[in-house]
């Protein structure tokens, strides 16, 4: 495309270390790009890697896409075996962020560029380039949303009729998922001004990411936690009227916790739950009245993004990128190109996710 051929023109004599010489110059026309997904668990990740694949696919790259049922070592072999089998770039989400060094190291040595797909890879010179969303603002939007769930704010951002106080919990991502800190203290910054003047009452006063946080995502311990939380903070009576939750699979654990303790009732109904990912199973729960919000990330944008950064990086250019500030992973600041995110709650599924040809009314059905 004419896209790559300027890309390829403007790379000429850029001193990027990490490009592979050979794709500098030579044919990249059937090169291999090894992808790796975490998990074939969260909906989210297949559309990644089927969109990813697809797109390279069209450019005439031969692609190798690995999932890793959310094991370290599995995921570290995976990434091992496509640097074996020849591949000229990889592209990885990473399951712990800090685990891939040594996988990273071989791919460094070899000049393969290395692309962090949605999560950060972390404590690695050898990442080249990370595509994502804005983390920080998807934390702010989580927050938002829990706000206007329980009108204090209105969707146009003004104050809204109540001024609570509101029961409150808090529930983290992953602790190994770079994305999830950036999500908290997004969130922290909306929740914190209200928590301190009292009109949000985090009743089990657990706020500390790392106490919240959920390991891989799980929705069964998300669940288990908020079955303890209801068992030993809201057993006399008092109800928890939100919950922060960054993401559906997670929301749904905190639902079901919440149905089998009586929530969901017309005189007992469900504390604002938000979530993440727009998957199907939440958007449903939330045209039902059940999960308040989400944040939709149109993965099909990420994809496209992330394989305009393949090609050109394989063809010796250099990727766009509109952020160098943010992502430090713990070793060098990692170029960016960050993606926005979009608050889903029941009036714009329609505009958001149906309109946009996300999904059809079909599977919403
Ligand atoms: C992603 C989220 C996702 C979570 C769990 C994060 O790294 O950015 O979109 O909800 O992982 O899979």
């Amino acid at each position: 495309s004419a896209l790559a051929v300027a890309a390829a023109l403007t790379g000429c004599g850029s001193s990027e270390k990490t490009i592979d010489q050979e794709a500098r110059s030579g044919d990249t026309k059937g090169a291999l790009i090894g992808i790796t997904m975490p998990t074939k668990s969260s909906e989210r990740w297949i559309h990644d890697g089927d969109n990813v694949k697809a797109g390279l696919e069209k450019l005439g790259y031969k692609v190798d896409l690995q999932y890793a049922q959310d094991d370290i070592p599995t995921q570290a072999s995976q990434i091992e075996n496509q640097i074996t089998k020849g591949a000229r770039l990889l592209v990885v989400a990473s399951i712990d962020g800090t685990a891939l060094t040594s996988q990273l190291q071989q791919a460094g040595d070899k000049k393969i560029p290395v692309i962090a797909y949605d999560r950060l890879i972390r404590q690695s010179p050898n990442v080249d380039y990370y595509a994502t969303f804005d983390n920080y603002k998807v934390g702010v939007q989580q927050a938002t949303s829990l706000l206007i769930g329980l009108k204090i704010k209105n969707a146009d951002g003004s104050e809204g009729s109540a001024k609570g106080p509101f029961n409150i919990e808090l529930f983290g991502g992953s602790p190994d998922d770079n994305n999830a800190t950036f999500f908290y203290n997004g969130a922290m910054s909306v929740l914190k001004p209200y928590i301190d003047k009292g009109a949000l009452v985090v009743k089990s006063g657990q706020t500390d990411f790392k106490t919240i946080a959920i390991l891989r995502w799980d929705p069964a311990t998300a669940q288990k936690r908020m079955e303890d939380l209801l068992t030993k903070t809201y057993n006399s009576g008092t109800k928890v009227q939100g919950v922060l939750s960054p993401y559906d699979g997670l929301s749904i654990g905190i639902l079901s916790a919440l149905k089998s303790n009586g929530y969901g009732t017309p005189g007992q109904p469900y504390p604002v739950v938000t979530g993440q990912d727009a998957e199907v199973a939440s958007v449903k729960s939330i045209l039902a009245g059940e999960q308040y919000s989400t944040i939709f990330k149109d993965t099909r944008q990420l994809a496209a993004e992330t394989v305009k950064m393949a090609d050109t990086a394989l063809k010796g250019g250099k990727p766009a990128v509109n952020n160098t500030t943010d992502y430090n992973n713990g070793v060098k600041v990692v170029p960016s190109q960050l993606l926005q995110p979009v608050i889903v709650e029941k009036s714009n599924v329609k505009t958001a996710l149906l309109d946009s040809g996300y999904y059809t009314q079909a599977q919403l059905g």
